[in-house]
């Protein structure tokens, strides 16, 4: 068995209300508008926009931003997978309310949210990872050791972005983020810096644990580039932490890299590293998969994987196989940046489009919409163009339940019981609270731990 991770993603949404068909896009409501329409119902159970659900996520929208979902702590792909669809879900039931009230108030236009990484303004939003580290001495290493990691990972991952020429026209790019970070990290001066956020807030006990807090990575449609991403970095952390280090792949350049790599859709650009040798993105993530497959070997971790696991490595493969062999088609039901490209490709070849036409950005936003009626994952997956991992029954469980193998199991339980007796509680990631006359707070360290007998005394309380 490798070892046991706790992992979440954070997902910023874009969000934007469209006027009816034909209608005067400058009578519908701003942004901001529409997101605190979308909040509206969730203000008045949680009297706040910012609240932990059942599920034991936070949702929630900060003044003048994005809505964002965080998963509840997983220890697994499959159950992080499903819980970030449930994410969706939740958000999309959110969108149905808010336009049923538009409508009877009378305000004209329809809500979308998007789960990808930069708005019509150019204003870019995040999608985070989180994953719990053994608390080491050479954390920064460690995270310098993965920079070229998670700069070339976007060959696999990224989800696919028509881009702008500067002379006119536009180019097909693996990443919209790539660009993003570009703009505002060039000037950064630490190597991680842009890639991981080093703020040392690890949400539970701080003298075993950090919180690797990677903030580069595009947010993703299809369930199986989501099982790649979170799946190709556990198993590199576990080689990490296990000690093996990564020291001969350092870019000489990480932020010139990332967007270097990002337009060069065959993966074949090379780029320099900090030794001055230069090699593709290509190349780099071979030698990652190489290294993490003979590390699984000589550990006698291969025969443990889980079958999650041997999809992530066997995926992680033949998605540079694809690009080795300049094949798409190798990928394209189940990587976001090939999925997109098939799709854009075939509507282009059909009503003999550019590739910056208006109408292929309008299909290629939405590719994004989280809304099974008005966006194209689901008509996607029903055609067998993009593959999934879950169930709708599974996802439709982990809306209203907690994954049950973390603390997330004490977090969900808390609340649902809270909202049951109409107590009124306060919770984050680690700290569950009673706000009565005698308050009382259980600190939750563990983010491992699904059982805590000061959790079940706390809901005895809620139950009096
Ligand atoms: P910001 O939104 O400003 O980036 P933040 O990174 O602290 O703040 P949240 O939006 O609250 O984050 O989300 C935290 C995420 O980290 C969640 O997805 C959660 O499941 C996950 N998480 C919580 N505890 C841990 C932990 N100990 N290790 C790894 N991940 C964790
Ligand atoms: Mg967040
Ligand atoms: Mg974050």
């Amino acid at each position: 068995m490798t070892v046991r991770r706790v992992f979440g993603v954070e997902t910023e949404y874009g969000i934007t209300c469209a006027a009816p068909p034909g209608g005067d896009p400058g009578t519908v409501v701003t942004a901001d508008d529409a997101a605190r329409y979308l909040f509206r119902k969730v203000v008045q159970w949680g009297r706040s926009s910012n609240v932990f659900l059942r599920n034991g996520a936070r949702l929630y929208l900060d003044v003048g931003s994005h809505p964002e979902y965080a998963t509840a702590e997983c220890d697994d792909v499959h159950q992080l997978v499903v819980n970030d669809r449930a994410g969706e879900a939740i958000l999309d039931e959110m969108v149905e309310d808010a336009n049923q009230l538009l409508a009877a108030e009378g305000v004209p236009g329809t809500i979308h949210l998007f789960k990808n990484n930069v708005d019509s303004a150019g204003n870019s939003f995040g999608c985070h990872e989180n994953y719990l580290v053994r608390r080491r001495r050479d954390f920064q290493a460690m995270g310098d050791a993965i920079v070229p990691f998670f700069i070339t990972r976007q060959i696999l991952t990224g989800a696919g972005h028509i881009r702008a020429r500067a002379g006119g026209g536009a180019t097909y790019a693996f990443s919209q983020r790539a660009d993003q970070m570009w703009d505002a990290m060039s000037s950064a001066t630490t190597r991680s810096r842009p890639i991981i956020n080093t703020r040392d807030e690890p949400h539970g006990d701080a003298d075993l644990y950090r919180r690797m807090h990677v903030i580069v990575g595009d947010s993703s449609v299809a369930e199986t580039t989501t099982m790649l991403k979170v799946g190709m970095t556990d198993l590199l952390l576990g080689m990490l932490e296990d000690g093996v280090r990564v020291r001969d792949l350092a870019l000489a350049e990480p932020m010139r890299a990332i967007r270097e790599i990002s337009h060069d859709t065959t993966g074949t650009v090379p780029v320099e590293l900090a030794t001055g040798r230069r090699m593709s993105a290509l190349d780099i993530q071979e030698a990652f998969l190489t290294r993490v497959t003979a590390y699984l070997d000589s550990r006698g971790l291969t025969e443990g994987l889980t079958g999650v696991q041997r999809r992530v490595l066997e995926l992680w493969e033949r998605g540079l196989q694809a690009l080795r062999d300049a094949d798409p088609s190798l990928v394209d039901t189940e990587l976001d940046w090939a999925i997109k490209a098939r799709l854009l490709e075939r509507y282009r070849s059909k009503h003999t489009l550019a590739l910056d036409d208006p109408r292929v950005a309008r299909l290629s936003l939405a590719y994004h919409d989280i809304s099974p009626t008005r966006g194209l994952a689901t008509t996607l997956a029903r055609r067998g163009l993009m593959a999934r991992i879950t169930t709708d029954d599974e996802v439709a469980a982990a809306v209203s339940e907690p994954p049950p193998t973390t603390r997330a199991k004490l977090r969900g339980d808390f609340v649902a019981r809270a909202q049951e007796r109409r107590r009124d509680v306060t919770v984050d990631w680690v700290h569950l609270k009673i706000n009565d006359a005698v308050q009382r707070t259980v600190v939750l360290k563990d983010p491992f731990a699904p059982v805590d007998e000061r959790v079940d005394a706390l809901m005895a309380a809620l139950q009096a």
